[in-house]
């Protein structure tokens, strides 16, 4: 297992964290070596203490730990030179039966490097008799050109069996349930369609904002960090229909048909924010968005973006999904919110009946729940609000959830390219989103304004109820667990 720049945060934060959880808990294969390779001089000493504040290790584990480590070892050289690769592939081969190991790469590096490490890679470093598998992170590019050139490229090196690309939403326990809530119920099967279903919405907001990495963000903007790909694979994930089967390519071929059913995203169908600071606001939130030192003066970079999407087939037309992401929010949450149709012919007090939605809560505390009508205990027949609830850190207390780079990673090793994403989805979703994208650049659209610590702009509660989303203000939730 080969991470190709050890030196960095990615490495440091997630990589060398999550493979020292899958070695302890025994999932690794008996012989892996992990080997770090940078241009930094530096050892595995430096590489573990610089990932051992996020490694979460107990007392009791430091002997197993004292092993993970000496499992690894480093290699320095350039990314683009050969040099630093042939020394590479020398150490691989040093192990015992080196010369015919399985080969995992992990690109942790910068895209710009991204070409020429994976030619030194394919030229230096592939190994014929066992399997050669490389691992790369978003962004990948950042346009449908700079996409289909990457793309281009690496297919001229590599099969695709051989690229798993990470999108770590794919890697989510509520994400993976998708699937089995949809397809192993005949209650929801039925009534997933335009009949039914009013609105699709998709959350993602995150509590914080660019916290001194605005310069990386700016480059991007939410639309490309969120959006365009942890989003849309949940809206894929939604709206695909069922595969013929639960293999890898069975289902992405579904989520491709889906992406080919929507039309390139227009200016009409967004709304963009940028986030302001709150004066009376305590720590971070008293900075906005421009007063980051590495965000370039006058940036018009979306932090919040919500996007309507219309599916065009016989499921879905008509139905608004829509996509909301922002940084900066009151609260750190995911989810999917399906909503309902109004009941037909309501024989109750006019309003009192409310649309059903069926919640699927990706963060935190994972739930699915169903908002739903009851009649109120007691005398009256009156219906009011209530919900059926699968809470999970009450309905299974003592199950541990791998976090979503655990699962992926294993999925690596054993070959299931299931939760990654393949070079046609990723074009489908480029020619979706480059065109307007290059127009908020190009006539730098400005984004509207929001304070720190909210739910973003108000326009963007109009435009959603607008697009046919129903915020009822009325549902009251019980907290069992209080
Ligand atoms: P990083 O720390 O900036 O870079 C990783 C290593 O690459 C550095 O330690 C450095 O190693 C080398 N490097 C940095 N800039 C370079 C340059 N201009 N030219 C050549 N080498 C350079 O990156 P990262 O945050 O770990 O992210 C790695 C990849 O994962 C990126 O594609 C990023 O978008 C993606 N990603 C990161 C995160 C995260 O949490 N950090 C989350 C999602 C995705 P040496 O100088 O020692 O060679
Ligand atoms: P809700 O409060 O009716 O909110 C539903 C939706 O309306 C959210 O998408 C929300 O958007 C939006 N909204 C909120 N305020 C709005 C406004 N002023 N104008 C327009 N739209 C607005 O229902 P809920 O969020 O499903 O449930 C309420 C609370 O109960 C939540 O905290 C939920 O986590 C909790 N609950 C928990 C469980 C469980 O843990 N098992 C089960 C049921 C409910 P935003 O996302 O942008 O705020």
């Amino acid at each position: 297992f080969v991470v190709l720049g050890a030196s960095g945060d990615l490495a440091k934060k997630k990589i060398i964290p999550t493979l020292w959880w899958l070695y302890r808990d025994d999932l690794l294969p008996d012989h892996i070596h992990i080997i770090g390779y940078a241009r930094s001089k530096m050892s595995v000493a430096d590489i573990r203490a610089k990932a051992f504040p996020y490694m979460k290790v107990k007392d009791s584990e430091k002997a197993k730990l004292d092993s993970f480590f000496a499992a690894m070892s480093y290699v320095q050289g350039s990314y683009s030179e050969e040099d630093g690769f042939k020394k590479l592939d020398t150490a691989i081969k040093a192990f015992h039966n080196g010369n015919k190991a399985n080969r995992l790469f992990y690109l942790a590096l910068p895209p710009t490097v991204f070409a020429e490490v994976t030619q030194n890679i394919h030229d230096h470093c592939f190994e014929h008799e066992g399997w050669n598998r490389i691992i790369i992170e978003k962004p990948f590019g950042r346009d449908f050109d700079s996409s289909a050139k990457l793309s281009n490229h690496l297919s001229r090196l590599f099969d695709e069996s051989q690229l798993y690309r990470i999108d770590h939403y794919l890697g989510k326990e509520m994400v993976q349930n998708l699937m089995v809530l949809r397809f192993a119920n005949r209650l929801f099967g039925p009534v997933w369609n335009r009949d039914n279903i009013s609105s699709v919405l998709i959350t993602f907001k995150e509590p914080f904002g660019t916290t001194g990495r605005g310069g990386y963000f700016d480059k991007f903007g939410i639309i490309r960090d969120v959006m365009q790909n942890h989003l849309f694979q949940v809206l894929c994930l939604t709206a695909m229909e069922k595969p013929a089967s639960n293999n890898a390519d069975d289902i992405r071929d579904e989520k491709v048909k889906v992406l080919k059913c929507i039309r390139p995203l227009k200016l009409d169908d967004l709304v963009l924010g940028q986030y302001v600071a709150d004066p009376e606001g305590t720590g971070d939130a008293k900075e906005g968005y421009l007063d980051d030192p590495t965000v370039p003066k006058g940036s018009v970079t979306p932090t919040f973006a919500v996007g309507k999407f219309n599916i065009c087939n016989e499921r879905w037309d008509g139905v608004p999904f829509i996509l909301k992401c922002g940084k900066a929010l009151n609260e750190r949450k995911a989810e999917v919110r399906v909503q309902f149709r109004d009941v037909p012919g309501d024989i109750f007090s006019n309003g009192v009946v409310k649309r059903n939605e069926l919640v699927m809560r990706v963060q935190p505390n994972e739930a699915v729940y169903c908002k739903m009508m009851t009649k109120s205990p007691g005398m009256n027949v009156e219906p009011v609000e209530t919900e059926m609830d699968l809470s999970y850190n009450l309905r299974y207390k003592d199950v541990k959830m791998p976090d979503a780079y655990e699962r992926l990673i294993l999925d690596v090793f054993t070959g299931s390219q299931l939760n990654f994403v393949r070079s046609d989805e990723l074009s489908e979703a480029w020619r979706i989103f480059t065109p307007v994208l290059h127009q908020i650049e190009n006539e730098k659209v400005n984004p509207i304004p929001y304070k720190y610590g909210t739910r973003g702009p108000e326009e963007a509660d109009v435009f959603i109820k607008a697009a046919g989303f129903h915020y009822s203000s009325t549902y009251k939730w019980v907290n069992p667990n209080l």
